[in-house]
């Protein structure tokens, strides 16, 4: 059979079950990757991170990746059309945004007779599994990572590509990113995997070294994580008991915890989870744009926020506890400005 398989959110090829399960059924493999069309809006930054991570796929896939620009389901009906193409596999999105586009690209291709099957998740477990024993979900994180810790995972997959056939790409249609980026950006499965490697040497001290922002103490995985070039089944695989190791595996469960509550509260993408916190007064952000640009570039005069903004705005990433203390601070600094914001958003793809 002529399968195409559309990676999403999955931009790897080992412990990637969707592609296993591709590889398994096709005759004839053929890649795509859509590049979001809200990409242009954002910073150069996030757009060459997801350049460098789908020209890094690009490299590792042997037939290559046929790149698409605008919209996923006009552009995989496209492909299909043209390539004559059965069957369409990608890995099932639990997030708002990705649970709609799946169902639009399902039904332009369900007008073709192409099924799109969806397969596994971007968790080691999947949201919507861990529940109460009334079935209903569970609204706090420590009752949640017992049950999921309990319910367990399943071990990585393993593909191997020289079994497949992997028709060649085609396509050159790649985004071309609207600025520079401050640096240049390293991303892909081969560097998730190397720095999960250098992270192993350290995760022993993980417990106690993730509670500075001076040192490099943590995995720095979470744009690996968001852009799925590096799965959590991979990574708790290699987990001993350890204390780091043990406290690792609850920041992964962190990361499946809010999965979760997506999945089940779909209105969180945009909403409070809270609706009495919709309540709370701001001012006009137009008009006190000098207070909030100051916010944002790390120039209010508090030296742990202004550095943890600079270090977001130049690198991308923010350590876990600055983050937190931005974020508790700059509610007491947005009420004093009274300026709604909301905390930079630098990994969700
Ligand atoms: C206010 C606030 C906002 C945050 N916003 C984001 C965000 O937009 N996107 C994002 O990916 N992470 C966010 N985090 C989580 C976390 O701070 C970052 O993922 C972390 O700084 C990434 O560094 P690391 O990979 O070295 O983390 P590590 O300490 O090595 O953790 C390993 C992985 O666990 C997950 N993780 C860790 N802490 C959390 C958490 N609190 N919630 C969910 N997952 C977690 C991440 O995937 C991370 O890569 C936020 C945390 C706070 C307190």
């Amino acid at each position: 059979m002529k399968t195409l398989f559309w990676f999403r959110r999955d931009r790897r090829i080992q412990d990637n079950l969707a592609l296993k399960v591709a590889a398994e059924a096709s005759s004839e493999l053929h890649s795509l990757f859509v590049f979001p069309q809200w990409l242009p809006s954002r910073s150069p930054l996030r757009q060459h991170s997801i350049l460098a991570s789908a020209r890094s796929l690009d490299a590792s896939l042997p037939g290559g990746l046929n790149p698409a620009l605008g919209n996923s389901a006009e552009a995989i009906a496209s492909y299909c059309k043209d390539h004559e193409i059965e069957k369409v596999f990608a890995t099932r999105g639990f997030d708002t945004s990705g649970i709609a586009v799946q169902e639009e690209v399902s039904q332009e291709l369900a007008l073709l007779g192409v099924e799109l099957e969806l397969v596994d998740s971007y968790y080691a477990v999947t949201p919507g599994t861990i529940r109460k024993d009334d079935g209903s979900p569970l609204k706090v994180y420590t009752p949640f990572f017992k049950r999921w810790y309990l319910n367990g995972w399943d071990s990585p997959v393993s593909l191997d590509t020289a079994s497949v056939n992997w028709a060649p790409a085609k396509l050159s249609q790649w985004f071309e990113p609207t600025g520079n980026p401050p640096f240049s950006v390293k991303a892909g499965e081969a560097h998730a995997l190397a720095t999960f490697e250098r992270f192993r040497e350290r995760v022993s001290r993980y417990h106690e070294d993730r509670n500075r922002c001076d040192i490099s103490g943590t995995s720095h995985l979470s744009h690996a994580l968001a852009h799925g070039e590096i799965h959590p089944r991979t990574l708790l695989a290699e987990l001993g008991k350890g204390e780091g190791e043990e406290v690792f595996r609850k920041e992964i469960a962190w990361r499946e915890f809010y999965a979760d509550v997506l999945f089940h509260n779909p209105h969180t993408l945009h909403d409070y989870l809270e609706p009495r916190f919709a309540k709370m007064r701001f001012d006009d952000p137009e008009e006190h744009s000098e207070k909030l640009q100051s916010w944002k570039s790390g120039m209010t005069g508090y030296p742990i926020i202004d550095a943890a903004m600079r270090q977001l705005v130049q690198t991308g990433w923010m350590h876990n506890r600055a983050r937190m203390i931005v974020e508790k601070v700059s509610r007491a600094t947005i009420k004093s400005t009274k300026v709604k914001s909301r905390l930079p958003n630098s990994m969700t793809p």
